[in-house]
């Protein structure tokens, strides 16, 4: 072989080396939704091959320099939606009991087609979600980011309490949920006794304890015993000046969950949603078929808990719109992932019923973003920033301007890869 000959395979390895390296890309032009509530008009996005931001701000700012270049012009730019409160891996269709590894990577498939790209699953996560939950440190995911809570602690003593804390602990969990709550009059709710002791486990494992609730007095005592997460609205009464005090004291989030209580409801109808083609683009209409009999709408009308829970989003509304005026941290999150909650979808009807309830858009992305990601100590993700990981959405239009514009997702990534 003569030198020239070994001059061009070197160059040519080398040529097909760096282009099969991934690239550090500039993404230009497009509205920059921050996830902290800023807005950057013509921004830079530099994402370098780990996946990582290194440059978000103005054009006249920032140094471009980049392998490539994608020019956004005309388009919007934001943070992936981070669902605080969501359920992966046991619903097929609207067929709870399908738990299985598989599932869980399809459903978080879903959540990212629809632009969310972290959820938080509370509770109901076995074995199979470890791995997929050790993506967000090994890897790169294929869907949305997991964090998961194992089962949910409900027991009757003090001491098996924390026994069930300690298991879920050596699975491997991130966070420690319990229901307080007696399903409007239905069932024995956890004693303050119980629920002492597993916040108090939680926290001797540095974990953060979210709490289902449903009353305003149970929101107080749980604020009390040290809760650090609030999974639902209170929806029993109006919140009064004493819990807006100590839950702004406390530092604790709200997450209010709408669409669960929506859900409960919705079918004694057909659901306003069933031939929108946003929610036909990722369900198959036969899904919903049971739902349209008559047999099973009648049971929804003539359902006392369904129709408490009807009124019982009025409240919701209320309450949200009074704290988030109060300057109380409001985490995304919908309880989506429990049969006939449309993962994904209702992270939109989420967003709707937030608006509904007078928020303002930006508000509502802060929420469901920077806000959501501080509320969860997941820090490396929720603002566009230098150093976070890369996870953003691509949209056609400002949903600064109008929160349906959410519906406009060109495209999603997660840590710098393309997952739609
Ligand atoms: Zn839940």
């Amino acid at each position: 072989m003569n030198l020239s000959r070994i001059i061009f395979l070197l160059t040519a390895m080398l040529f097909f080396y760096s282009v099969s390296q991934a690239q550090t890309i500039a993404y230009t032009g497009a509205g920059i939704i921050v996830g902290d509530g800023s807005f950057i008009n013509n921004g830079v996005l530099i994402v370098d091959q780990e996946g990582t931001i290194q440059a978000c701000g103005p054009i006249e700012e920032v140094d471009v320099q980049a392998d490539e270049v994608v020019d956004l012009s005309g388009k919007f730019i934001m943070p992936g939606i981070i669902n605080t409160h969501g359920h992966v891996g046991d619903v097929k269709g609207i067929e709870p009991g399908h738990y299985s590894a598989e599932n869980i990577k399809d459903q978080l498939k879903l959540y990212a087609y629809y632009g969310v790209t972290t959820v938080v699953s509370l509770g109901g996560d076995r074995q199979a979600a470890v791995p997929l939950r050790d993506v967000n440190y090994k890897g790169t995911p294929e869907g949305a980011r997991l964090y998961i809570a194992g089962g949910i602690v409900n027991a009757s003593t003090p001491a098996e309490a924390r026994k069930q804390v300690d298991a879920n602990i050596d699975m491997g969990v991130d966070f420690i949920k319990i229901r307080v709550d007696d399903n409007l009059g239905n069932s024995q709710k956890m004693t303050s006794a119980v629920y002492e002791a597993v916040i108090d486990q939680a926290h001797h494992h540095d974990k953060m304890l979210a709490a289902h609730m449903f009353y305003l007095d149970d929101s107080k005592s749980l604020l009390k015993a040290g809760a650090d997460y609030l999974a639902h609205s209170i929806r029993d009464k109006e919140v009064d000046g004493e819990f807006i005090q100590m839950i702004k004291t406390t530092d604790v989030c709200y997450c209010p969950t709408l669409t669960r209580d929506l859900s409960t409801f919705i079918y004694e109808t057909k659901a306003f949603f069933f031939e929108d083609p946003f929610f036909l683009e990722a369900y198959d209409a036969s899904i919903v078929q049971p739902l349209l009999s008559e047999e099973s709408q009648e049971r929804v009308k003539n359902s006392k808990s369904a129709q408490t829970y009807k009124e019982a989003l009025k409240v919701a509304l209320k309450n949200l719109k009074t704290l988030s005026d109060a300057g109380v941290p409001i985490a995304f999150g919908t309880d989506s992932g429990v049969a006939t909650r449309f993962q994904g979808y209702f992270e939109h009807v989420e967003m709707n019923l937030m608006a509904e309830a007078g928020m303002a858009p930006s508000t509502i992305i802060k929420s469901a973003t920077g806000d959501a990601a501080q509320c969860m100590g997941i820090d490396h993700v929720g603002i566009l920033s230098q150093g976070k990981e890369a996870d953003f959405l691509v949209l056609q239009q400002n949903p600064h301007s109008d929160i349906r514009a959410m519906r406009s997702i060109e495209q999603v990534f997660v840590k710098g890869v393309s997952v739609r």
